[in-house]
């Protein structure tokens, strides 16, 4: 039925490549493409002779990468490369004609911010040459955006409050790793709390709020607010919303590490001269920390994501809390990637599923909760990520 171009061959893409080989009737035809041909040799590898196709690129440059989806035919490009590569793939979709996805906002390399402005500033461009664009098809943001409007759909006349709750009780057996790309996790934590309410932000001191919370599967775990790109969408979709904060489990290893890394400069986006020669301390920590593909095998435990919420059904006072668990063991055995990669990776895959299959389809760019969730949540059930909801007392 389409071709279908990834572009980043690293965890996420990993997950991608796999779930849409495993979905051949939608994806007819696999393409992975990244900055190493090697990245993509080694993923392709894992999977049946023939079932992908590799090429190379270099994703930061608009027209290298619209040749490449011209040359290769794909109907649809993934982007599951680095945030910083959003733009540039955003316009070669434009000047190639193809429909788009992410799963993650644009940051700018230089400036540790992220914000959707400059990728919903490119709607008029995508209407204009008729294609879609969704953004923040992973998990957090992506699924949490979905849990959010089933929600209003079906459990709520007006929600609001809501919080996300994002738990990973993995261990990797090391002391200190990031599960996904450690340049944008260690960016992420270390920045300023942020959250929502009466219709403003409020900015705390980083990991300033916490809380516990008792997950589902996993047991209580402290929970930090902090600052999630979700948030600026849903604020604005999310009918009668009066509060909504992130909140993410960190283990005592993690945060004692982040601070002390933190407090030498590690984390420092700036270059500095060593010896002659300038080095970006965040990206020389990379070098140093593990590869987040290598974590895979090591991880045993799970992740528990969802959103807590509460507002007015019929005039009555509810509280629902919609979860998915998954188990890092059973996603590595599934796809050879722990469940970070996998619980963003998949529903990247049905993202593009549904656009393909025009059940979520208008040109211009979108963020997930504009669309029906029904068709999403049966997804979810069915591709590897099944989900759960209770009432709470209100
Ligand atoms: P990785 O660092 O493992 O992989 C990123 C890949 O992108 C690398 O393999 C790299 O290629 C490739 N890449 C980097 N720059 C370029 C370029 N200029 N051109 C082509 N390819 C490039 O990251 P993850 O897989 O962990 O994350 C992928 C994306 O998923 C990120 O945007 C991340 O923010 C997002 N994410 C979203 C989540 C969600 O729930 N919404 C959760 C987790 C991640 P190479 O190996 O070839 O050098």
């Amino acid at each position: 039925m389409a071709t279908v171009l990834i572009i980043g061959a690293g965890g996420v893409g990993r997950v991608v490549t796999h779930k849409c080989v495993m979905n051949s009737d939608t994806f007819t035809k696999v393409v992975l493409a990244s900055r190493r041909l090697q990245s993509c040799r080694t993923i392709a590898e894992e999977l049946p002779d023939g079932a992908v196709e590799i090429e190379q690129v270099d994703a930061d440059n608009t027209d290298e990468t619209a040749a490449l989806i011209e040359k290769v035919g794909a109907d649809i490009v993934i982007n599951v490369a680095l945030p910083y590569q959003d733009l540039s793939i955003m316009d070669a979709c434009v000047k190639a004609g193809v429909d788009y996805l992410d799963t993650a906002n644009y940051e700018h390399p230089d400036e540790a911010k992220f914000e959707y402005k400059e990728q919903w500033a490119r709607d008029d461009t995508f209407k204009e040459a008729g294609i879609m664009g969704l953004l923040g098809s992973g998990f957090d943001p992506g699924v949490t955006n979905v849990f959010c409007a089933y929600a209003q759909k079906h459990y709520f006349d007006e929600i609001h409050t809501i919080d996300i709750l994002d738990c990973n009780a993995g261990d990797h057996g090391y002391p200190f790793a990031t599960n996904f790309n450690p340049e944008i996790n260690l960016r992420e934590v270390s920045a300023k709390g942020r959250y929502w309410e009466a219709g403003e932000w409020k900015e705390t001191e980083p990991m300033q709020i916490h809380m516990t919370w008792d997950y589902p599967e996993i047991g209580p775990k402290e929970s930090y607010l902090l600052y999630h790109e979700e948030m600026e969408s849903l604020v604005k979709h999310i009918k009668g919303l009066k509060r909504i904060r992130f909140f993410m489990t960190f283990g005592e290893s993690y945060l004692m590490h982040m601070k002390a890394l933190e407090n030498v400069g590690m984390l420092g986006i700036e270059p500095v001269e060593h010896q002659g020669c300038k080095i970006v301390p965040i990206e020389f920590l990379k070098t140093l920390l593990p590869d987040p593909a290598s974590l895979g095998p090591r991880t045993k435990g799970k992740t528990n994501i969802g959103i807590v919420a509460e507002g007015i059904k019929d005039g009555k006072k509810r509280k629902i809390y919609l979860y998915q668990v998954s188990d890092h063991e059973k996603c590595y055995a599934e796809v050879k990637s722990q469940a970070v990669s996998y619980t963003t990776g998949v529903p990247a895959m049905i993202g593009a599923k549904l656009m393909l299959e025009k059940k979520w389809y208008r040109p211009g760019v979108w963020n997930m909760e504009q669309f029906d969730p029904d068709p999403f949540m049966e997804e979810l059930n069915v591709q590897g990520l099944p989900w759960k909801i209770r009432e709470l007392e209100a």
